[in-house]
Parts: C-alpha cells; structure tokens; sequence
C-alpha cells in the first residue's frame, strides 16, 4: 500500500481526477483556496468547442468515474443548462468538499443542508462543483470556494440563497 499523500488541499489535484477529471481541466489553473471562488467556465468552455470542432471525441470528454455517475444520479442538483455535449436536459451539479477531518477524496455533499453545515465548519474547505451529465458522462469542474473559517462561500453571482 502506498503512503497516502500528507497535505489534504494539495491531494484534492490527485483525487479530483480520481473520480473522473480528464487531464487538463485542472492544469495552468490555479486552485489557491485562499484567493475566493475559482470559475472554471473558460476551461470548460474551452473542452466544449474542441468537441464542437471535433478535436476532442466523446470519449474524450464524456469520461465521467462511475462513482461520480452514480453521485450526479442520485445526489446530484439538476441545473437548468441543457448537457453541452449530448444536449439532453440532465446536466447536474455534484458538490465535494474538501479539508481536514474529511475523507482524502472530499466528501461527496448529498444534499443542501449537509453542504450549508460544512460551510460552517470552523476549518477551512474547499468546494469543489462538477457537472454531470449522467447520459453521456460528460464532466467538468464549474467552480472551487473556500468555506469554513473565515470564508464568504456566499459571494456568488449566482447567489440568492438566504441564511436560515
Ligand atoms: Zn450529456
């Protein structure tokens, strides 16, 4: 057994593409945690019209983990935006969560009140969300925020949510 890896919010880069990143989603990004919420838009904009183009193959972007699958089925929030690739109405969002005291391949978050509850830890994490497209297995992060300690996971744009 290998010795797993000692610095948690670095070991997310190798665990992320454990449950399905294809290479270079989150290359020549930076990922600081400290700096406020990361968009991941371009990049993934990017995949979506070398698919568009046909330099990349639905087996190059359609390459979802079967674990990740299997969260955007059943834990997954279903987004209002059609799948980029297969263009069926499915796209979801799966949220992992990532910092001390929680598994090595973050925590998959199965629902609004468990994500609300590790925003408030006192120690720091990282948000990471996904999309998912169940059908055809497309996947790409959207975003990364900090939460936890000290951290306003609230300024989206998207925001809106109200504190209870
Ligand atoms: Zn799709």
């Amino acid at each position: 057994m290998a010795p797993s890896p000692v610095v948690p919010l670095q070991a997310d880069r190798v665990t992320l593409r454990g449950v399905g990143f294809h290479p270079g989603s989150l290359d020549g990004i930076s990922t600081s945690p400290t700096g406020g919420q990361v968009e991941y838009r371009l990049a993934r904009n990017a995949v979506v019209s070398e698919f568009k183009k046909g330099r990349l193959s639905r087996l190059d972007v359609c390459d979802a983990h079967p674990e990740l699958l299997r969260a955007a089925r059943h834990v997954g929030s279903q987004i209002s935006e059609p799948c980029p690739i297969c263009e069926e109405p499915a796209l979801t969002e799966v949220t992992f969560v990532f910092g001390a005291r929680l598994p090595s391949g973050g925590r998959c978050v199965s629902s609004r009140k468990e994500l609300a509850q590790l925003e408030r830890r006192k120690e720091p994490v990282a948000c990471y969300v996904i999309e998912v497209c169940p059908l055809c297995s497309w996947n790409h992060l959207t975003r990364m925020y900090p939460a936890g300690a000290g951290a306003a996971p609230r300024r989206t744009a998207a925001g809106g949510r109200v504190r209870s």
